[in-house]
């Protein structure tokens, strides 16, 4: 089974006026696709064709430059569609309340420091919350299409819970150069619900 484009659960407009219907269509259709087909080309007739993606990531040293960059891609593009919702809770309840206000103290304290992650990626990349492989919370940024999951992090390599991709494509459009607006206007749109269950998922592990 090759790897596909997961289904958007809201309409290219739908986050508007947040990100606009332009640029999620491009992001979507265009570049995931994009990303998804690569990765089926650099992976066809090997046996790690049918290994689930995270497994894969988390062996990315063994595998081309074409399987890091693609699967990482198709990885981080997926979780990214699936936090955020035109109807988002705005913010977490439960166990990841618990444990943000723990490490952090507030929300507020955490989105500035994952706020200052993504404007501080220089070039293209991610910024994450993750729950580290010791079940701890933390923040941090890749470049490129890396995330948390590879094993050639060396540093705050564990289970990513929201990403928030930095790269120019996902904000060109509408925002032009002003990175920190579209990062702003990210938060109205992220759905903590979605967050909370990744979380719960992640400590279960
Ligand atoms: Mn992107």
């Amino acid at each position: 089974m090759a790897f596909q484009l997961p289904a958007l659960s809201y309409a290219f407009n739908a986050l508007e006026p947040h990100i606009d219907a332009q640029t999620m269509e491009t992001h979507y259709s265009k570049h995931h696709q994009a990303y998804i087909d690569n990765l089926n080309k650099a992976l066809a007739g090997s046996s790690a064709e049918t290994l689930p993606i995270q497994e894969i990531l988390q062996a990315i040293s063994i595998y081309s430059p074409a399987v890091r960059n693609n699967g990482g891609g198709h990885y981080n593009h997926s979780l990214f569609w699936s936090i955020l919702s035109p109807a988002p809770a705005k913010e977490p309840t439960g166990q990841l309340k618990t444990a943000i206000d723990e490490r952090w103290g507030s929300l507020d304290e955490v989105k500035k420091a994952l706020t200052a992650e993504a404007l501080g990626r220089f070039g293209s990349g991610w910024a994450w919350l993750l729950v580290k492989f010791n079940g701890q919370l933390e923040i941090g940024s890749t470049p490129n299409q890396d995330n948390p999951l590879m094993d050639t992090n060396t540093i705050n390599r564990g289970i990513p819970v929201l990403g928030l991709d930095v790269w120019e494509h996902a904000y060109y459009l509408k925002y032009q150069n002003r990175r920190a607006e579209y990062v702003n206007a990210f938060w109205n749109v992220l759905d903590w619900k979605a967050v909370e269950n990744r979380y719960a998922n992640a400590v279960k592990k």
